[in-house]
C-alpha cells in the first residue's frame, strides 16, 4: 500500500538523542536543509512538517530553527519567523536559523525534562543513534524499494538528485532502491525518465 506523506516523513529522520532535533537522513539542499517532495513539488522537510501540524504559512512567512541545525525536522524546533527574522539570521550565519536561541531551548527542554521530542503529535519517534543508519547511511529507506518495488518518478528524482550529491556510488543507489546497477545509471545519465533532465543539471 501507498505511503502517507507522514508515513514518508517519518522514516526520513532519525531523533538525536542529545539534543532532541530529528535528523534528516534523505535528500539535502547545499545549506543543509532537508528536502521533501509532496504532491509534486520539493519543499523544505522542516517547513512541510511544521506546515503540516499548524496549518498553510504564506510564502512571505519562513520556518526557522531554534536550534540552528539546518537538517533538524523536530516540529518542536521550527517557528514561524517573518522576513525581517529570517534576514536578519540570514546576514548573521547566512541561513535561516537563529542560533542566539540555541541556549535557549536547551535549558528549557532540560527544564521540562524533554529529551528526545517525543511530546509532540508525530505518532511514532524513529530509532535511536545507535542504529545503523548513523553508521550506514545507504542503508536506510530500503524496506520500501526492495527489489519488486515499482520505479516511481519520485524514486527517481530521488536517485538522480542524491547521485548528483557525489556521495553515492551507482553501486549503492542500486541497493538502497532495490534496483540493478544498470537501472541507476540509465536514470542518471537520462537514457530514461529522460523528462527529468531539469534534475540532472
Ligand atoms: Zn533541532
Amino acid at each position: 500500500m501507498r505511503k502517507t506523506a507522514l508515513e514518508r516523513f517519518n522514516d526520513s529522520y532519525i531523533v538525536d538523542q542529545k539534543t532532541g532535533c530529528w535528523i534528516w537522513q534523505k535528500t539535502k539542499d547545499a545549506p543543509g536543509y532537508g528536502i521533501f517532495y509532496f504532491e509534486n513539488h520539493f519543499i523544505h522537510a522542516h517547513r512541510w512538517i511544521y506546515q503540516h501540524l499548524n496549518g498553510e504559512m504564506p510564502k512571505n512567512i519562513f520556518a526557522c530553527h531554534k536550534c540552528d541545525n539546518p537538517p533538524c525536522v523536530n516540529p518542536e524546533h521550527i517557528f514561524a519567523g517573518t522576513h525581517a527574522d529570517n534576514m536578519r539570521d540570514m546576514k548573521k550565519k547566512g541561513r535561516e536559523c537563529s542560533p542566539e536561541r540555541k541556549s535557549a531551548i536547551m535549558k528549557e527542554k532540560a527544564a521540562r525534562g524533554d529529551k528526545n521530542g517525543s511530546r509532540t503529535h508525530i505518532e511514532k519517534i524513529k530509532r535511536g543513534p545507535d542504529h545503523h543508519s548513523h553508521l550506514r547511511p545507504e542503508l536506510v529507506q530500503k524496506g520500501e524499494e526492495a527489489s519488486g518495488a515499482k520505479l516511481t518518478e519520485e524514486k527517481a528524482i530521488q536517485i538522480i538528485l542524491l547521485y548528483k550529491t557525489g556521495i553515492f556510488l551507482q553501486r549503492e543507489l542500486a541497493e538502497r532502491f532495490g534496483l540493478k546497477d544498470r537501472s541507476i545509471s540509465d536514470i542518471t545519465t537520462g537514457k530514461t525518465w529522460r523528462h527529468l533532465n531539469e534534475f540532472r543539471k
